[in-house]
């Protein structure tokens, strides 16, 4: 019988091996070492958990590739006193992994799966995140009641970019966002001035839908 600890941590060198050649942030690469991913996942894929690769976590949704959680999490450049949104809590895990980026900050985040939510909220409560406020979603998109954010971090794909996103953005804050059609998108970079939005696309990546308003049609 093949030992799940003695897996999970082979897979788990192999995984930062991969991670350290394409991140240079020393912060982002400590907070992925911290956070376990494999408390994020079912039980039934926890063996998996460290392999780089997205996984199920029911209702249709899934937890992002590592890679993905920490190329996004670099782009946001925090400094840890940000207000930040994350839209698409899922897991909780790109949560835990912001939560310890904003020693002074707060994250908020939004999840429109009851379930998902619920799972997210206990685990997140579990990692003692305690700078992280977790909320269902509501009929508006990101949470106006809490902008403006330094920072927003969508992890589902988007048809384009939000308005309702763009509005709860500080000026002098950062997006992050798949956008694109459902099949693949492009990650985009936008950063908020006085005279308005600069947009920059980092590369290509394929996301869940985001559904609801600015969303995908529920198919
Ligand atoms: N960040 C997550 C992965 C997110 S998958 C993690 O670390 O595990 C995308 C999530 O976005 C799904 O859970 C989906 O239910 C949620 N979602 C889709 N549309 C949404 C919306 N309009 N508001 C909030 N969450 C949404």
């Amino acid at each position: 019988m093949i030992n799940i600890f003695k897996k999970l941590e082979r897979d788990r060198h192999a995984l930062f091996v991969i991670l350290r050649k394409e991140i240079s942030s020393k912060q982002v690469l400590d907070a992925m070492e911290r956070v376990p991913r494999e408390e994020f996942v079912p039980p039934e894929a926890r063996g998996m958990a460290y392999l780089n690769i997205p996984l199920a976590i029911g209702s249709g949704q899934t937890i992002s590739q590592p890679y993905m959680v920490a190329w996004m999490t670099e782009a946001l450049g925090l400094r840890g006193d940000e207000r930040a949104l994350e839209v698409g809590t899922g897991s909780g895990y790109q949560a835990a992994i912001l939560s310890l980026l904003l020693p002074r900050g707060r994250l908020y985040t939004v999840e429109r799966d009851l379930g998902l939510f619920e799972n997210a909220r206990a685990r997140l409560a579990q990692q003692g995140c305690h700078n992280v406020t977790a909320e269902m979603a509501t009929d508006a998109l990101g949470a106006p009641e809490y902008a403006p954010f330094d920072v927003i971090l969508v992890t589902a794909a988007c048809p384009r970019l939000p308005d309702s996103l763009v509005k709860q953005l500080a000026v002098g804050g950062r997006l992050v966002a798949p956008v694109g059609p459902r099949d693949e998108q492009d990650l985009i970079l936008a950063s908020r001035t006085g005279e308005g939005l600069s947009v920059s696309v980092m590369g290509k990546c394929r996301f869940v839908p985001l559904l609801g308003p600015e969303g995908f049609e529920e198919s």
